[in-house]
């Protein structure tokens, strides 16, 4: 379904992030504070963005080399704040989207950082437990000119985890000469991490949705909740909003998708990913192709993977009431606009994520403080700052008239500006 109110360039189907994110400031000028448009061109252009030749010694004894990248998209609110992604895929302009995302989603979020975000063009899967510490500490050595827990502070993302971040902490901290625990977040508990890290992107995820839920009048309670990707993100959701009454009907990873009108056992489903590496073969549930999981009938629908998942291809047939982006940039812009014109409330990624975030400025702060707190107190402050700052989307988009997206890029864009144009510019 091409849309004539799109650009001709990002009708296609494979529109990239940073195109999609341009198109996403692109909607939100018209909309933002008129004395800050001066500034606005700073929202399209990275600070600064850093290659790096990642050369690492196989189990073989050969030489491998990687590319790695770390971006500082906007620094205007405070030190670079994002995580670190190994994949394959990894193009700097998918690191740059993917800063940018992080910009406005601290400002959103109001943590007091700014927007950073890293990624080495590696397949994790093929490298032994070895040579990926030898890749992240090569990886982290390059980037010492840029980090720092007052200048940029990394944390996990897809293929990334606890030990990934404990030995950037370690590296940084020997290039140092003394233990920066706060130059990371997402950290192992016993090397200064915190409680409720881990489940904290996926808690941010439900309580998003059951914000959105009670506007749209909708009960959790025996809802019909689709997840993509069971990493960190979709299993800790679909984990949630299974507490809290909803049925998980279906769930897809890079395995396969699976569907139950029963409900599937996400514990279960879990274990079983363990232990056979996917989702496929749960016995559990039915498996189902990857265009019916789009198709699955469902009250929230949880795109929690990686970008463009939802596309013109498939926007026109997803059977939903509610989209919660748990992934960064999973729908393009085309079908954003077809979403909209069938009255699917979409959720942003740069609220409904924001849980990692949010978690990961608490862990700082605790590192900071080397006072740490119990972990009732800090998914009570994480639910306090997620529903306050859904609230204050959803007001500006109801006065405003507009879809969630722009609400949350006007109340993230117009502070990353104020910010920006208070400091002025040098020289
Ligand atoms: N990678 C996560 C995100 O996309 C977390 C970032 C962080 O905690 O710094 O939001």
């Amino acid at each position: 379904m091409p849309n004539a109110d799109l650009p001709s360039y990002l009708s296609r189907e494979n529109v990239g992030p940073w195109e999609t994110y341009l198109e996403q400031v692109e909607r939100v000028a018209p909309h933002l504070d008129r004395a800050l448009l001066p500034w606005i061109e700073t929202l399209r252009r990275p600070k600064r963005s850093l290659i790096v030749d990642v050369p690492i010694k196989l189990d073989s004894g050969e030489v491998a080399h990687f590319e790695g990248y770390r971006v500082h998209h906007n620094l205007s609110r405070g030190p670079g704040k994002g995580g670190i992604r190994y994949h394959p895929d990894v193009t700097l302009s998918e690191v740059m989207a993917l800063a940018a995302w992080m910009t406005i989603k601290n400002a959103v979020v109001q943590v007091p950082y700014g927007g950073a975000k890293g990624g080495v063009r590696v397949d994790p899967k093929k490298l032994s437990l070895a040579e990926l510490e030898r890749l992240t500490r090569r990886y982290t050595s390059e980037l010492n000119i840029v980090l720092g827990p007052d200048r940029d502070i990394p944390a996990p993302d897809i293929n990334t985890n606890e030990q990934v971040m404990a030995w950037i902490m370690d590296t940084y901290s020997i290039n140092q000469g003394r233990t920066a625990t706060g130059v990371v977040t997402g950290k192992p508990l016993s090397l200064g991490g915190s409680l409720g890290r881990r489940d904290a992107t996926g808690r941010g995820v439900f309580i998003t949705a059951r914000e959105a839920a009670r506007k749209l009048d909708l009960p959790i309670e025996g809802a019909r909740v689709a997840v993509q990707g069971f990493g960190n993100v979709g299993e800790a959701a679909a984990r949630i909003f299974a507490d809290n009454g909803a049925h998980i009907v279906a769930l897809q990873d890079e395995g396969g998708a699976i569907h139950s009108e029963a409900g599937i056992d996400v514990d279960a489903a879990r274990a079983h990913r363990e232990q056979a590496g996917s989702l496929r073969g749960f016995p559990g549930a039915d498996a189902m192709s990857a265009e019916a999981f789009w198709r699955v009938r469902c009250d929230f629908l949880i795109p929690a993977a990686v970008e463009n998942q939802i596309t013109e291809a498939n926007a026109g047939a997803i059977r939903t009431k509610v989209v919660v982006e748990g992934a960064n940039g999973p729908t393009t812009p085309a079908a954003d606009l077809i979403l909209q014109s069938r009255g699917i409330t979409v959720v942003p990624d740069v609220i409904a994520n924001a849980g990692g975030v949010t978690v990961s400025y608490f862990e700082w702060v605790q590192d900071m403080a080397s006072f740490f707190w119990s972990e009732v107190e800090i998914n009570q402050r994480l639910d306090r700052i997620m529903s306050e700052a859904f609230n204050g989307i959803w007001a500006v988009s109801q006065a405003r008239a507009l879809p969630l997206r722009t609400a949350a890029f006007v109340v993230g864009c117009n502070r990353v500006l104020e910010a920006r144009s208070l400091r002025g510019l040098y020289p």
